[in-house]
């Protein structure tokens, strides 16, 4: 079982839904990501907080298994995010970013953390993740993810980015704003000629799809859920589920890149039940294994169902 880096940002969230309302909690891509892989596998934490930022989270993370000796402590405050969802929760807007101590972040990661074979460059800016990718030996797998802002704000260094990674892993959103087409089948094999990567488009609600360069497409549908609280962070734990699955079964054929996309869907599931990291602090593998054999059953097609008369 290998460990799994990640650097991506730790913040403050504040999210309206059309249902109910959280201020100033735990968030950040870095955060979902690590509470949902370490799940799987341990994890390295490289992000960067503020003096605001307060020890009882740190000690969250800790007895969570999850490595801070990459977090960074600064002068200043942590990243703040807003964001409201419509009433349809697939659509979200973000109403206030402020980066705070990401402004003057410059990574340098711990020397026990430069041989990681698993890594995640979860949504930060991409001048950041790029410059962890220069300071890695020999990674075996790469993931990365990135959002509206960088895409708008530092499209150059994100396609840098995208020539350096394995499995790039973006919303139906993003995929639309890096091609301007609308089209996912489109879209997707216009992003697969930015890099040498496969490509998962998580598309909320509906599931995610797996493109890879050699033209295989597999599609899985999202979990049903009658409840969703805050879909904030879905994306990230889809990630962490689906590297820490990886990382731990340390396989990267097409089998397992499947098997890890459910696992990652179900981590997500759980996360949406729930404001900031909750859900996932209380997930145990019973639920996350019975969960799994539910989707199982429902996305199950016996073999006489697919015969053509
Ligand atoms: P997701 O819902 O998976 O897209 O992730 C939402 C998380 O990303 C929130 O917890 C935010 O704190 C964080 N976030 C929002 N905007 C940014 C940004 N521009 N860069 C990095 N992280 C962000």
């Amino acid at each position: 079982m290998s460990s799994i880096l990640v650097i991506g940002t730790v913040a403050f969230d504040s999210i309206k839904t059309p249902f109910a309302e959280a201020d100033q909690v735990l968030g950040g891509s870095a955060t979902f990501f690590a509470m949902a892989a370490r799940l799987f596998t341990p994890v390295q934490l490289v992000a960067i907080v503020g003096k605001d930022f307060p020890h009882h989270h740190l000690q969250m993370f800790e007895e969570n298994g999850i490595d801070l000796k990459g977090l960074v402590h600064a002068d200043g405050e942590t990243f703040r995010w807003k964001g409201e969802y419509e009433d349809n929760m697939n659509v979200r807007r973000t109403l206030e970013t402020h980066l705070n101590v990401l402004e003057q972040f410059e990574p340098d990661l711990p020397a026990g953390y430069r041989s990681a074979e698993y890594v995640f460059l979860a949504n930060i800016n991409p001048d950041l993740q790029l410059k962890v990718l220069d300071q890695l030996e020999k990674p075996r797998l790469v993931c990365c993810d990135t959002m509206n802002l960088w895409i708008i704000h530092q499209r150059a260094d994100l396609e840098k980015v995208f020539k350096r990674v394995d499995i790039l892993i973006i919303s139906e959103e993003e995929a639309h704003m890096l091609t301007k087409e609308h089209n996912i089948i489109k879209a997707a094999r216009q992003i697969l000629k930015m890099g040498g990567f496969s490509l998962i488009i998580k598309r909320g609600g509906y599931g995610a799809i797996l493109f890879t360069q050699n033209s295989q497409v597999f599609a899985i549908p999202a979990y049903p859920l009658e409840d969703v609280v805050d879909p904030t962070g879905a994306g990230d734990s889809f990630a962490g589920g689906f590297l820490g699955y990886l990382a731990a079964r340390e396989r990267m054929d097409i089998e397992t890149v499947q098997r890890a996309m459910i696992y990652g869907n179900i981590v997500a599931s759980f996360a949406v039940e729930g404001f900031s990291v909750e859900r996932l602090l209380t997930l145990s593998r019973e639920s996350l294994r019975n969960r799994l054999g539910d989707f199982l059953m429902m996305t199950h097609l016996a073999p006489a169902s697919v015969h053509v008369e």
